[in-house]
């Protein structure tokens, strides 16, 4: 479960790095001749300008061809309402941000209705997994490492717990999350009520409340709130079922049959799925490539300043790391890192 790492040096052909790295790191043995092969990626929202490059696909997509199997690229929907909540509006946002270079599929389908549900390890019984990653022979699951919210940061782990799941397993995630609204806080004004795509939380005598067991928590009431009066409270069991996620996710594949790749450069705030991602947290390190996401994520977290994501966000970034590996998902949490040079 070794880690290869390639760090970002601009000094050098990047591309041919990264190729290097795939040679050691064994990328492309999970597919063989005939394997309908799915390259796991985030296409970025539209008007966030940091996510994978096009030119790195375009290069895994032509070593998946060499190899034999026939590369498709693919995400799940986004379950909250944005750009990327559908299979239209999401292939658009593909096309428009460069992603042109093998057919995009929606893994969930037009309106995430294709999915499969698997039983699990963890903290979820079982999980929605979006069917064209089900059903693909073998994944690539190529990642932006960058700060996140809820889980602290968001490499491989994430991408497979969540980015492989549709709106229902996604929701099935988020609502192992907790919601508070500090009354003393509370003014009445109902902006989040106003921002809620679900017309929520309730306004009762001035003050806020939010019970419905239809709430999404996803972070738009917290940031339309002028007061602060709503957080997140829990946040590590959000960790913990990424992992589960993930685990869940990887049980339909044959071994062997996933790698990863992840890019920490641009290394922002907030994921690719907003608008805005915030502030550059650190300074560009590399490209990994491991046959597990635990030791890849390690990897990457050994390697940097985590301790800023911890602090920015009250959440461990170890935690979905440790819990992947405690549920038996391959890989090391103090992985060796060889550097190719
Ligand atoms: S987290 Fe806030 S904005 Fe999101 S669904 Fe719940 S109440 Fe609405
Ligand atoms: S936006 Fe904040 S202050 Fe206004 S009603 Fe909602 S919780 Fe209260």
């Amino acid at each position: 479960m070794a880690v290869h790492f390639v760090p970002w040096d601009t000094t050098r052909d990047l591309m041919k790095e990264a190729n290097r790295l795939y040679d050691a790191a064994g990328t492309f043995d999970c597919v063989e001749k005939g394997d309908l092969v799915a390259v796991k990626l985030h296409v970025g929202e539209l008007g966030n300008p940091y996510y994978v490059q096009p030119f790195f696909v375009h290069d895994i997509v032509r070593r998946v061809k060499e190899a034999g199997g026939k590369p498709f690229l693919t995400d799940s929907n986004t379950y909250y309402h944005a750009q990327r909540n559908n299979a239209y509006d999401h292939m658009i946002t593909a096309l428009t941000n460069g992603f042109n270079m093998a057919p995009f599929i929606v893994a969930d389908g037009l309106r995430s209705e294709n999915y499969r549900t698997v039983k699990t390890r963890g903290i979820l019984q079982e999980i929605e997994v979006s069917g064209a990653i089900a059903e693909a022979d073998a994944m690539i699951v190529v990642s932006h490492d960058k700060g996140h919210e809820l889980s602290g940061f968001g490499g491989a782990i994430k991408h497979l717990g969540m980015g492989c799941t549709p709106r229902a397993g996604k929701l099935r995630q988020h609502r192992t999350v907790g919601l508070e609204i500090d009354t003393s806080k509370c003014i009445g004004c109902g902006k989040c009520k106003e921002a809620c795509e679900m017309d929520l939380p309730e306004i009762i005598e001035g003050k806020a409340r939010n019970t419905s067991p239809l709430c999404m928590r996803c972070p738009i009431c917290i940031g339309a709130c002028p007061m602060g009066a709503i957080k997140f409270v829990d946040k590590e069991n959000l960790c913990r079922a990424l992992a589960s996620a993930a685990y869940g996710v990887l049980s339909t594949f044959k071994k062997d049959k996933v790698t990863y790749v992840s890019f920490a450069k641009d290394i922002t705030q907030y994921c690719d799925c907003v608008p805005g991602p915030g502030e550059i947290m650190m300074k560009d390190v590399g490209i990994f490539a491991s046959d597990s996401p635990v030791s890849i994520d390690a990897a990457f977290l050994k390697m940097v300043d985590y301790k800023l994501f911890n602090d920015a966000y009250h959440v461990d970034c170890m935690l979905q790391v440790q819990e992947a590996k405690a549920l038996g998902i391959q890989g090391e949490v103090n992985p060796e890192i060889t550097r190719i040079s």
